[in-house]
């Protein structure tokens, strides 16, 4: 509800934001927004440095690019989320497998010409469980270098499916990850009904899996006015801040965009901080810099990754963002009225347990020696190579097996590189 009608409250209210309720029997929403939040809609980009870096320097995939560490993170898991991980890939292996040739399937409706149909998806795929809906341009500029060529059609359907909203509160644990990872499990499964839809209509459909990513899709979601992006390096959406699982449909279907929203959040996260302050590894800036073209929050990854692959995920960002635990209006609501951020500085909100730890309440971050944060770095083939380069140098020589035994493990990594540029 705006409070415009309230009568008094701390703060001139800029604009108010109208969004559809979190699911369809959900009333619709209000969010205010500040005088002193509103920037622009959106996010703040350099279109020409954008597409500079997207030509030159295109995106490549994490599977790819940090490789070594993503295959490392599977020995330091526990006993429990090995197992776990090993079961979710399992059970997602054909959602992935399916996702990848969606695009190659005929359509099985007859298309009425020139009729619009953006309304007839945007209602199956709430009816499906889809909390946030919105169409846009498939960006190629955010496309992964591998998958540029695999991206068939021009829209892009943005589709944020909600993660429980309780098992999400045990952050970090394993309760929280069964959270994460069966909403990409059902997600995936979704996806596949809502591309049939759309092929009843008479158009085709790709499934951009979020298993297997073909783009940085943060940038369409705000484009398609879903959210902004947040100093945690996530969506804030309305109703469920970044507690949600994205994926993107891309389709030939006759669609009409969304617009991007000012929800006042770039401004407000400058503001409140809390990720920055309470993120374990310190792996969050309080700083915003042009990164490929777009002001943003750089995490960095070498510190949040042990701290990820160690603890069940972390998440601890996700975790304490007021966006994400209260939603969106009555944070916005709470800044109009009192100029402060709902929750900041109490237990309630800020408040987590690292196993083997303790509990860290506000002001209170656990620290790990300098030898936790010492990861594998790169590709694969990056990663074998520095450590050849590290017995030469320890050892002055390396011995005739231990060439042999590189020769062979690069091989191993080559060939393993070729079926996935293949995409098999
Ligand atoms: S996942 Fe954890 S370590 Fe990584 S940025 Fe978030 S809070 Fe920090
Ligand atoms: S915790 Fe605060 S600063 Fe971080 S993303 Fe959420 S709103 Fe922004």
């Amino acid at each position: 509800m705006s409070l415009e009608g309230f009568g008094m409250t701390l703060k001139e209210i800029h604009h108010t934001v109208k969004r559809p309720g979190r699911t369809q029997d959900h009333d619709s929403v209000e969010i205010p927004v500040a005088e002193e939040l509103a920037t622009v809609p959106g996010i703040v980009k350099k279109d020409n440095d954008v597409a500079w870096y997207s030509r030159n320097y295109p995106i490549v995939s994490q599977n790819i690019e940090k490789a070594a560490d993503r295959e490392w993170t599977w020995t330091v898991y526990t006993g429990e989320m090995y197992e776990y991980r090993k079961h979710h890939d399992e059970v997602n292996k054909p959602l992935v497998e399916a996702a990848y040739v969606s695009g190659n399937k005929q359509p099985t409706g007859d298309v009425t010409p020139a009729k619009d149909v953006t309304e007839e998806i945007r209602e199956k795929a709430r009816k499906l469980g889809f909390g946030e809906v919105g169409f846009t341009k498939f960006d190629r500029k955010y496309a992964y270098k591998s998958k540029k060529a695999w991206v068939k059609y021009e829209h892009a359907i943005c589709l944020a499916l909600e993660q429980d909203y309780w098992q999400t509160q045990t952050i970090p644990s394993m309760e929280a990850e069964f959270a994460h990872f069966g909403t990409y499990e059902e997600e995936g499964a979704l996806a596949l009904d809502l591309a049939d839809f759309i092929r009843d209509l008479g158009y085709r459909a790709q499934v951009h899996s979020p298993n297997d990513n073909s783009a940085a899709y943060i940038p369409m979601f705000v484009e398609a006015g879903l959210g902004q992006l947040g100093a945690n390096g996530q969506l804030l959406s309305p109703h469920f801040g970044n507690r949600s699982r994205l994926l993107i449909i891309s389709t030939d279907a006759i669609v009409t965009y969304d617009d991007p929203v000012d929800y006042g959040i770039h401004k407000f996260c400058e503001m409140c901080q809390v990720c920055v302050n309470r993120c374990p590894g310190r792996a969050l800036v309080k700083e915003k810099v042009f990164w490929r073209g777009v002001e943003k929050h750089k995490l960095m990854y070498d510190r949040c990754r042990p701290v990820m692959a160690t603890y069940e995920g972390c998440g601890v960002c996700m975790l304490v963002c007021p966006v994400q635990r209260y939603g969106m209006a009555p944070v916005m609501e709470h800044f109009v009225e009192t100029g402060e951020v709902l929750g900041k500085g109490t237990d309630n909100l800020e408040g987590y347990e690292i196993r083997g730890k303790g509990y860290y309440g506000p002001g209170k971050l656990p620290s790990f020696n300098r030898e936790f944060f010492d990861i594998p770095h790169g590709t694969k083939d990056e990663w074998l190579f520095t450590q050849f380069k590290q017995k030469i140098e320890g050892k002055g020589k390396v011995s005739e097996d231990e060439k042999q035994e590189f020769v062979e493990k690069l091989g191993d990594i080559l060939s393993e590189e070729s079926i996935y540029d293949a995409g098999l």
